[in-house]
């Protein structure tokens, strides 16, 4: 039998077993020896009584050495005393890959090793359990999210990431050359996103990297992230782009919940689906709560790292963990978004997660006119984004939509320190190997 998705229980023991995985422990007592052999599902214990094996078995495990990818062919028998209640007694072991010492870090030792360690021997970090369950809940969501959408009538899209103009503001760009030109790595999928909803395709989304040359060492930025985007048209006013996004974060915590038991296991965590509906606070009502929290916060201003914990706090304390705060000053959002005419303010949004901004979005100005002129206002050349504005003097149906940071909500739900935990190769200031 060869194991699949699963590891060896106490119904298959008498049972012929192959196993395949890394050498995790290796225990020689002289008259018999041990071997713990992890995979992807977990741990199998393999004893070696050496009255009972060949001599090749016995010489192949002395010799043996930590992480090494070893193939066990055996019977598998009950065992009490086994975790798992089941060993296997080996009849051969094959070294398919021997692995060298002394190892670059430890996979099971109990030290705590420096993050940095971690990260530049992403390889070894990642055969912890605790490290790979991160990425296996990340898969499943990502499918979630898909199928969520698809049902709503979304069309998966995939936009260019090699860009002549950012959306995002100048000043966190990354340049490359672009055979004799010079392009830019795509900060959002904002302006292409837009332009789809003047084709009939009236509903997208994408989820794919977007990059930043984040300036600051946080534990919430990096320069290369997966942004989950939508766009959608026709829409009467913002609430229909809030109602999709909270049903969208229900179903995929819902979905969570139901399927990655065992990686939230591994984790030791557990995850609750946030009370619905949000509540939605308006921009200068979330400035006076954290004013009423004692912090110094100007009408304007951005409620920044600080304000946003402290809204945190108190929403937590009312039972929520995620909020809107709608109607930001127009000011601080970006020329795409629409104003709310006769006040300072803006039909945009952010949805904020336990006291962190995951996402942001809003309606759209899809009026030509008000459109140029918000890019004027911003000091915006409106001829460098030519080919964006053109897709709105042809007929653009009003629209609206959002960008979320998977890994920070992951980061969020599942109470991790670092966004870099749910990264597999993380990018930042500092780090591009590996
Ligand atoms: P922040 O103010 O927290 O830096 P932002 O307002 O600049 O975020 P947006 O342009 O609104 O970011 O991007 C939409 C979403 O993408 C954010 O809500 C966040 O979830 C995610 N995001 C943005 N920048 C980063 C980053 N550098 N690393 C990881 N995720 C990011
Ligand atoms: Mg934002």
């Amino acid at each position: 039998m060869l194991r699949g998705s699963r590891t060896l229980s106490p119904a298959d023991a008498e049972k012929n077993v192959i196993i395949k995985g890394w050498a995790q422990e290796i225990r020689n007592l002289g008259g018999i020896s041990f071997l713990i052999i992890r995979d992807r599902y977990g741990l199998v214990q393999v004893t070696a009584p050496k009255k009972k094996v060949s001599p090749e078995v016995m010489s192949t495990l002395t010799s043996l050495s930590r992480e090494s990818v070893v193939k066990v062919t055996g019977v598998a028998k009950a065992a009490n005393q086994v975790k798992g209640g089941v060993e296997v007694i080996p009849e051969s072991i094959e070294v398919l890959s021997p692995a060298a010492s002394p190892l670059p870090m430890g996979v099971v030792d109990k030290v705590n090793v420096e993050a940095d360690t971690r990260y530049d021997h992403r390889f070894m970090d990642l055969r912890k359990p605790e490290a790979r369950a991160v990425f296996e809940i990340k898969s499943v969501a990502h499918n979630l999210i898909d199928q969520f959408l698809v049902d709503e009538g979304f069309v998966e899209v995939f936009t260019p990431k090699i860009v002549a103009s950012g959306a995002e503001g100048g000043s966190t760009l990354f340049q490359l050359k672009y055979f004799d030109r010079p392009a830019y790595l795509a900060q959002s999928p904002q302006l292409y996103k837009q332009m789809l909803m003047s084709t009939g395709l009236d509903r997208v989304f994408e989820i794919g990297p977007a990059f930043r040359a984040e300036p600051s060492d946080t534990v919430r930025h990096v320069s290369e992230f997966i942004s989950f985007d939508g766009e959608m048209a026709f829409i009467d006013s913002m609430k229909d782009v809030l109602d999709i996004i909270e049903r969208c974060t229900q179903a995929v915590i819902k979905g969570l919940e139901s399927r990655v038991g065992p990686q939230l296991e591994t984790l030791n965590t557990t995850i609750s689906v946030p009370k619905a509906p949000y509540p939605v606070i308006e921009y200068k009502d979330a400035v006076d709560m954290v004013q009423g929290a004692g912090m110094k916060l100007e009408l304007g201003d951005d409620l920044g790292t600080e304000g946003e914990k402290s809204l945190g706090e108190i929403m937590k304390e009312k039972g929520h963990d995620m909020y809107w705060i709608v109607e930001y000053p127009e000011e601080a959002k970006p020329f795409y978004i629409m104003e709310k005419d006769g006040t300072p303010y803006s039909y945009s949004f952010d949805l904020d997660y336990m006291g962190q901004e995951i996402s942001s979005g809003g309606q759209r100005e899809h009026r030509y006119d008000r459109l140029v002129e918000r890019m004027r206002k911003k000091g915006l050349d409106p001829e460098s984004f030519r080919f964006y504005l053109d897709a709105f003097q042809y007929g653009m149906p009003p629209h609206g939509g959002w960008g979320l940071g998977v890994e920070r909500m992951l980061q969020k739900m599942l109470n991790l320190s670092n966004i870099r935990e749910t990264i597999l190769f993380p990018r930042d200031r500092i780090r591009l190997v590996p």
